[in-house]
């Protein structure tokens, strides 16, 4: 049995991530602070349908903010969590803009579109 010549030595004391390359326009939809932005699409429209149906669906506890990408393939969301610590850690990640991002959301996010309307089914 011989080895290959593509083998990769892999060490359990590293972590890496690899994204996938988008050559299409690449778009924010909603940022971190929790406002839309960007041109009114029917994607932003998914995308802030998304963010009002997480907060809802946890029970005002979360949300799903920081959408971006290039039309439906979306990348590096953040979650915005009521509580940002849970004893001396910190929930999520450090991109947890907490209730700045879930009131952000909910000052700018003032007429639901069709698309919140079919989550509420
Ligand atoms: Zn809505």
């Amino acid at each position: 049995m011989g080895k290959s010549s593509h083998t990769i030595k892999y060490t359990w004391e590293e972590w890496v991530t690899i994204e996938e390359h988008i050559d299409e326009e690449f778009t924010k939809y909603v940022n971190k602070s929790g406002i839309p932005c960007g041109v009114d699409s029917d994607v932003r429209k998914k995308c802030e349908s998304l963010a009002h149906f997480s907060h809802e669906r946890s029970g005002e506890n979360l949300m799903v903010v920081d959408m971006q990408g290039s039309v439906h393939s979306l990348f590096n969301p953040e979650i915005a969590s009521k509580e940002l610590v849970d004893g001396e850690e910190v929930l999520f990640s450090i991109g947890n803009l907490s209730l700045t991002a879930i009131n952000n959301f909910i000052e700018h996010h003032t007429e639901c579109s069709f698309y919140c309307t079919l989550l509420r089914r």
